[in-house]
């Protein structure tokens, strides 16, 4: 019996094949062949009307560049919504969106239904906004299109949907998640061009494992990444660990 999929993605573009990027490598092209992610990257062009098939025109107003038409985002979404009798949550890749962060991807991986409407030239006719439930960011710079945006939002929520990532865990001791830096990893061999694997990591004391490894993510986070750190609510665990740090400081220093 086949299962329902945790989630339904489906992306708006004119370049489908791009989204082979997600459907046929990795962890995600396993997850969407089980299903238990639903994903279908619909041609921008099948929701047009006309003999030309087009999906871009000049800017009122003059200016450079072409501005993708309103109707064939509209038209996809009444499809949409007659097909599977619900609303989608629209996602709108902008670089005037909100900076897309890991709270965002792990909210929205509990989403049933979501679609990415994706932008190129000069963007999308602003009345596609009336549609649009976030407008998301993936930074301060311009890409030429809404399909490497969208791939990684997909890639970076899908890795919250139950299922997909084979253990849990290890997303969640990912940086960001907690706003922590993951410790350093290593992998044999024990010693690399005079470089050593860390003892503790040999010892197979797993409490000194768990501590060392804490210490690392604190203190990378502290130098790396400051503004994370200040927004970092710590446990007891830490709180000992960080009195550790610093009592190690004072006492090399005498
Ligand atoms: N004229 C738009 C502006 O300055 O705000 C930029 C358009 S951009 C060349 C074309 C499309 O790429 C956008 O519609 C959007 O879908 C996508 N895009 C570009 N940069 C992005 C970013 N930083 N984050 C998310 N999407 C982006």
């Amino acid at each position: 019996m086949k299962m329902t999929p945790k989630i339904e993605i489906d992306v708006v573009t004119i370049f489908p094949e791009m989204f082979e990027a997600i459907t046929k490598y990795g962890v995600l092209s396993r997850a969407i062949k089980e299903n238990i992610v639903a994903f279908k990257a619909h041609n921008l062009r099948d929701y047009t009307r006309d003999k030309h098939r087009v999906t871009d025109l000049y800017a009122y107003g003059g200016g450079p560049g072409m501005v993708m038409k309103p109707e064939p985002f509209f038209d996809f979404y009444d499809y949409y919504i007659e097909k599977k009798e619900k609303k989608p949550y629209v996602i709108m890749p902008s670089p005037q969106g909100k900076p897309f962060d890991s709270t965002d991807a792990e909210r929205l991986a509990k989403k049933r239904n979501i679609v990415f409407f994706c932008g190129r030239y000069e963007g999308i006719d602003e009345r596609v906004m009336n549609l649009v439930d976030e407008e998301f960011s993936i930074g301060d710079f311009v890409v030429t299109g809404g399909e490497l945006p969208s791939m990684l939002m997909i890639d970076a929520l899908c890795r919250f949907v139950p299922g997909v990532v084979g253990d849990i865990n290890s997303v969640k001791n990912d940086s960001f998640y907690n706003q922590l830096l993951d410790h350093p990893h290593y992998t044999k061999p024990r010693e690399f061009r005079g470089m050593k694997v860390p003892e503790v990591l040999l010892s197979g004391n797993h409490k000194k494992i768990e501590e060392y490894r804490k210490k690392e993510s604190i203190l990378r986070t502290i130098l790396k990444r400051p503004d994370l750190f200040i927004k970092h609510d710590l446990d007891e665990m830490e709180k000992k660990v960080i009195v550790n740090i610093i009592r190690e400081l004072i006492l090399n220093e005498k």
